[in-house]
């Protein structure tokens, strides 16, 4: 549902960016709208001014004109102004049709809810503002008209005074050329007067001086009327000039006219030219913007149509989504009630199963503590029935020392099934072994560690342990006791062990823990970490006449941590390092023994308890041939053979229970007397190599491995019939060593005729006693 509505929000959202796109072509078609209707305006706004500047020219004209001439030419603007007002008109019908159509198209336009409608509105209302603004424009148009009216009434009032004052000055002339023909006239009547006037003159004088004053009076005047002729006649002179130069200034006017008349002509043709240039301009800028807006139109349609199906596809989606959804809130709102009911119901019953367990765990730790005891019990029991004494197998793995080819391959084998057999194919024949447990090459060190952890604790309880590598050189001795850093061995972690359990008991118990390292090499013991190695130890009986054996000069180490331990040993190693030339050589002719002693103090009971455990490297099993070896060398192996089988003559009479134990036929044996005797235990771990070429040293540890641990309990009447364990050189002969026993009372082998308990412990019990008694 969640990945449902996060779709549905996804879609939503784009739809709204789909819609904004579209808002602003929208917007985009509505400014190159306006653009057009601007450039209009502009267009009627420049004609306006054209209109206005020629109304102006008129006037000027008029002005400077007057007449007739003037009136044609204001008819003629008239008409011309009459023109250009329905060229006007038919423009605006044509925008209005114009508008009309968008329109049409915006109905035609099924998008009846969609805010396109709107900003249709908003043009529309842009539209009739602009209508306005030509009305108003218009009405402007009707006032310049009226004025343009009133300038031609005003024209005509100019005109009709100058035709007044014209015809006053045609008066004038006709006046003044009256008076011009009448003072000729005078003229000439004074004229054809004078003959008279001398006749007169002379009669005058002759006759009288009264006539000739009145002579000189006449004389007078008619000088005086000369004058005024000759005065009138300057005055006509003056009045014809003055006529000719308004009649030439009325023909540079009337030229004038002309030219303006030309000019205004050529400017209407231009204006006309550019009215046609701007209506194509307007025209072609009208329909592109419309064709454009129709194409962007039919995009917006596809786009609505595809958003549209998108929407019908995603509503029943929705439909679901929400009646899922409404359900889940249901759910969801009744979900607590539930919760805490069942919380309810769930705690009571929780409750109740945990007083229930409480019960039962209590029944059950008392029954454990009673089942704890008796197991303890019998693992004793089992542990004595068995024989303080166990035999594990370890195989190496092959490694680079063995070398390639057929020589190095195994030829070990183990069983499946049953972690205690080992088979070794030997010239051919397979041969079968059967110990206590027998570790595979890939076994690690941990796990080898959990087989023999029992017996390191039980050093704690008091008990005396000893652990044996036994086997050829290079069968993996040292590394399984010691190991390597990264991968220590038994002895390392022995005593982290010890350490660990220690503090585990430090609440009751006070333990101190010491260690000692020695070494036997040619039945000599030597102190590893003592000041002078090359001293030779002796073994002596305890004075306080416990029978107890101690080794005196022995160091002792206390140790307290695992740290104290290390350097014990890098210390013992050095020793051996610093006094041996070859080590390895050494070392595998020699027996490592690290004694690790735990004294314990029970706070509460004063208790004290020993246990001592005993980790021994031995040296190599490997026979030396009688005729190969000399000297020091043949010295050597007849100790080891001595010591060796010394070893098993020991353990193999701890073994059968017989009343001798020769614990005295090698130091070795002498030393670990009360480590191996009574209550102790001991771990034989039979190292073997898996390479083809070791098989028959591997044949003689794996049958001193099943010789120990094939000896069963038997009476003790068999001391006498058993001998000695036989040499190392005679381990090869097995014919002789299974007939060394024909007497005993089952065959070897695990699990046979193993007998009723109730016979068993009454038998333990009898042969305890004489193991007490002997020692
Ligand atoms: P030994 O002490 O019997 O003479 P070593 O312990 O020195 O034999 O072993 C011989 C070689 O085999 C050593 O290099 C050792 O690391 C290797 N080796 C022995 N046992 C194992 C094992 N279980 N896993 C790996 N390497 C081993
Ligand atoms: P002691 O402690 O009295 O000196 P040992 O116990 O060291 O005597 O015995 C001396 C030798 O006699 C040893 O080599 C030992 O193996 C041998 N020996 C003693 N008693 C027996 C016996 N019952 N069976 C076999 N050998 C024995
Ligand atoms: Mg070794």
């Amino acid at each position: 549902v969640m990945a449902s509505m996060a779709h549905l929000q996804k879609e939503k959202l784009r739809l709204q960016e789909e819609l904004l796109e579209l808002q602003e072509k929208l917007a985009a078609r509505e400014n190159n709208e306006l653009s057009l209707s601007l450039q209009l305006q502009g267009q009627v706004e420049t004609l306006k001014e054209k209109l206005l500047e020629q109304a102006q020219e008129i006037s000027r004209l008029r002005s400077e004109l007057g007449g007739t001439d003037a009136e044609k030419h204001r008819d003629l603007l008239a008409a011309e102004n009459e023109r250009l007002r329905q060229e006007m008109k038919a423009c605006e019908g044509e925008l209005r049709e114009l508008r009309w159509q968008q329109q049409q198209q915006q109905q035609q336009a099924p998008c009846c809810d969609c805010p396109h409608l709107q900003e249709n509105a908003g043009l529309q209302e842009q539209l009739s503002q602009l209508q306005r603004e030509a009305e108003e424009t218009r009405a402007k148009l009707v006032e310049l008209d009226l004025e343009v009216q009133q300038k031609t009434n005003r024209l005509a009032e100019v005109e009709l005074r100058l035709k007044d004052s014209l015809a006053e000055r045609a008066e004038e002339e006709e006046r003044l050329s009256r008076r011009l023909r009448d003072s000729q006239e005078t003229i000439a009547s004074l004229k054809s007067q004078p003959q008279q006037i001398k006749y007169i003159i002379k009669t005058v004088e002759v006759e009288s001086t009264k006539a000739k004053q009145a002579l000189c009076e006449t004389q007078s005047q008619n000088q005086y009327l000369q004058e005024q002729v000759g005065m009138q006649k300057q005055v006509l002179k003056e009045m014809e000039q003055q006529l000719q130069s308004s009649q030439k200034t009325e023909a540079q006017l009337r030229a004038q006219i002309m030219m303006y008349e030309a000019e205004l002509e050529r400017a209407h043709g231009q204006m006309l030219e550019e009215m046609q240039a701007m209506e194509e301009e307007k025209n072609r800028a009208i329909e592109e913007a419309f064709s454009r807006a129709q194409v962007e139109m039919k995009a917006v349609h596809e786009n609505l149509a595809g958003v549209r199906t998108n929407l019908l596809t995603l509503q029943p989606a929705l439909r679901t989504l929400t009646h899922d959804y409404n359900s889940l809130k249901r759910q969801v709102r009744d979900f607590p009630l539930l919760l805490q009911e069942t919380l309810r119901s769930a705690r009571a019953e929780i409750s109740q199963a945990i007083e229930e367990v409480h019960s039962t765990n209590r029944e059950l730790l008392r029954k454990y503590r009673r089942e704890l005891q008796l197991r303890k019990k019998c693992h004793n029991e089992l542990v004595r029935l068995k024989g303080n004494i166990r035999v594990f197998g370890r195989v190496r793995p092959i490694t680079k020392e063995d070398g390639e080819g057929p020589e190095a391959a195994s030829a070990v084998t183990f069983d499946a099934d049953d972690d205690a057999v080992l088979h070794l194919l030997h010239k051919g024949k397979q041969v079968s072994f059967e110990l206590d447990k027998v570790f595979p090459p890939q076994a690690s060190q941990e796990e080898v560690f959990q087989e023999v952890q029992a017996l390191v604790t039980s050093c704690i309880d008091g008990y005396n342990v000893c652990i044996f590598a036994y086997g050829q050189t290079g069968a993996g001795k040292t590394y399984t006791m010691e190991g390597t850093a990264a991968n220590p061995g038994i002895n390392q972690r022995a005593l982290q062990l010890l350490f660990s359990e220690v503090r585990g008991k430090a609440a009751d118990w006070d333990y101190a823990i010491t260690v000692s390292a020695a070494e036997i090499y040619n039945e000599s013991l030597r102190d590893l970490l003592g000041k002078e190695p090359q001293e030779k130890l002796e073994i002596k009986l305890c004075p306080d006449g416990s029978g107890q054996l101690y080794v005196p000069g022995l160091t002792e180490f206390r140790v307290q941590s695992v740290e104290d331990i290390n350097k014990v040993f890098e210390f013992g190693h050095v020793k051996r390092v610093t006094e041996c030339t070859n080590l390895n050589e050494h070392s595998s002719r020699s027996h490592a023994l690290l004694i690790v002693t735990v004294r314990g103090l029970d706070r509460s009971t004063g208790l004290r308890t020993t246990g001592k455990l005993n980790l021994v490297d031995l040296a190599g099993s490997e026979r030396v041939g009688r005729s190969g070896a000399e000297g020091s060398r043949l010295r050597e192996a007849q100790h080891i053979n001595k010591s060796l089988s010394a070893l098993g003559d020991v353990i193999y009479a701890l073994r059968s229970r017989q009343g001798h134990v020769p614990f005295r036929n090698s130091k070795l044996t002498y030393l670990l007397q009360d480590s191996l005797s009574g209550d102790s235990k001991t771990l034989m771990m039979v190292q073997v190599s898996p390479a083809e070429k070791n098989t028959s040293e591997t044949l003689c540890s794996l049958k001193f491995a099943e010789r120990v641990r094939s000896v069963e309990l038997g009476p003790v009447s068999r001391k006498a019939e058993l001998g000695s364990w036989p040499s190392q050189e005679h381990l090869e002969v097995p014919k002789r060593l299974l007939g060394d026993s024909p007497g005993s009372a089952a065959p070897p082998g695990r699990g046979h005729a193993s007998p009723s308990p109730g016979q068993l412990s009454s038998r333990s019990a009898s042969i305890r006693r004489k193991l007490h008694t002997s020692g």
